[in-house]
């Protein structure tokens, strides 16, 4: 592969960090600080004038790959050091409207959604105006195997009636949030891969109760991973996106760009997290002598940095194989990125919480809630072990016995 990074990449890559420097590192404290004041489901006021000033400095929208009326596109390649900038500070990808999980829903609106459906909801999600959830998974069973889930949509005359139980829907709670994709099944005696079908479901509609908010170690999510139900809830049936029955494909379609955007992201925390144990290893001076000239600081600087590397290739490899052969080519170097990456940043922000001594679990660095993420992120979007099980299905087909 290409590994130079394109004209349009370098330029945007300057002004997102000059972005970064001036407006969102600043802005984190300002962020939490309005947080707290508002109370937990708060939209701080600071958000909108770090959407306002990205938007001046044209850096919105950079995930979308497509070229739409209302988009130019950027090839993953090229979005992969900006995610990765974006992935340094918690509130960066939504300031630049380029965080999950309307990433994913603005990609398979544009894919798959009808003229009027983009522009009632793709045209204000890409503008920054209304928000999205994904409804997919169910407390109920297993749902890192999609083909299980149980919510039934039902076509009644022109409407579908679903009903549902689901639970750890992102985004729920965002004061913008105002479109559900749902997940559930037309038609439970289908092939089992053709059963689902994703319908939008504005949450306003009648039947829609959000239960409680799941907790993520502890952390109370201020836009939410709610456990909602769905009670006899119509929309009309030009509410369906794509076929019917074309819902697992178009979740596979969902996946793969949100997988590979979360990685980009996660190995920005990661080397913040190395930066911030280096600044630390020169601070501390434990027993007489700084931490940076202890072996052990020393060894988990230097696996970090090797490790951070590695993984980056691998993400940018994985990037290029979508950009040039398609996602479906590249499924392979996805699970696998998508399980490399989030257990290397786990190892990196742990050495860096221990370095930081009790100040790491805290909240006066960004390291706890990096934690909490890197490790939220081993389920969301696919569990290790199911992406263990794609790529080794596919490396043990190539070598199977052939009589
Ligand atoms: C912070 C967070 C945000 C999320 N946001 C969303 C969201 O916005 N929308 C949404 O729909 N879902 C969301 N999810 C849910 C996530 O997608 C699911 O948790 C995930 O798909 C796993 O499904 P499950 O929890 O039902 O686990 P299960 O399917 O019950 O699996 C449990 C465990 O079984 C193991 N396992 C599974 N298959 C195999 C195998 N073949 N071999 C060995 N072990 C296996 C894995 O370790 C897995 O963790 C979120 C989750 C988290 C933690």
């Amino acid at each position: 592969m290409e590994f130079s990074l394109s004209p349009r990449c370098q330029e945007l890559r300057t002004q997102l960090s000059q972005f970064m420097d001036d407006h969102v590192y600043p802005a984190e404290s300002v962020y939490e600080e309005q947080m707290s004041a508002g109370g937990l489901h708060a939209h701080p006021p600071i958000m909108e004038e770090l959407k306002a000033e990205a938007r001046r400095r044209g850096l919105w929208n950079l995930f979308l790959p497509h070229k739409t009326q209302w988009t130019e596109g950027l090839s993953n390649v090229d979005y992969a050091p900006l995610a990765e900038i974006m992935g340094r500070a918690w509130i960066a990808s939504e300031a630049t409207n380029c965080s999950a999980p309307d990433t994913g829903n603005m990609e398979i609106l544009t894919m798959f959604g009808t003229a009027e459906q983009q522009e009632r909801w793709l045209h204000p999600l890409l503008e920054g105006e209304i928000r999205s959830a994904f409804a997919m998974t169910e407390p109920a069973v297993a749902s890192s195997d999609a083909t299980n889930i149980t919510t039934s949509i039902r076509r009644d005359g022109d409407e579908y009636v679903i009903n549902g139980h689901k639970w750890f829907i992102s985004g729920t709670l965002h004061p913008l949030c105002r479109l559900l994709i749902v997940m559930g099944k037309t038609d439970f005696d289908a092939a089992p891969h053709l059963q689902q079908s994703m319908v939008l479901v504005p949450l306003d509609t009648p039947g829609i109760t959000v239960l409680r908010n799941m907790h993520v170690f502890g952390y109370d999510d201020a836009e939410g991973h709610v456990e909602m139900t769905f009670e006899d809830v119509r929309v009309p049936v030009s509410n369906l996106l794509g076929e019917e029955g074309g819902g697992f494909a178009i979740a596979q379609a969902r996946l793969g760009p949100g997988r590979i955007h979360h990685c980009m992201r996660t190995i920005g925390a990661a080397e913040r997290a190395l930066e911030l144990m280096c600044q630390r290893a020169h601070a501390r001076t434990p027993f007489g002598k700084p931490l940076a000239e202890q072996g052990v600081v020393q060894t988990w600087v230097a696996d970090a940095r090797i490790n951070i590397d590695q993984a980056r290739l691998y993400t940018l490899y994985a990037a290029w194989l979508m950009d040039t052969a398609g996602n479906k080519a590249a499924r392979t170097e996805i699970s696998g990125i998508k399980v490399a990456v989030p257990n290397m940043a786990l190892e990196i922000i742990d050495h860096a919480i221990q370095t930081h001594g009790a100040m790491g679990v805290s909240q006066d660095t960004p390291l706890a809630r990096m934690w909490s993420w890197a490790r939220a992120l081993r389920f969301a979007d696919g569990p290790d072990e199911v992406h263990r099980l794609g790529i080794a299905r596919r490396e043990l087909r190539r070598w199977a016995p052939t009589s």
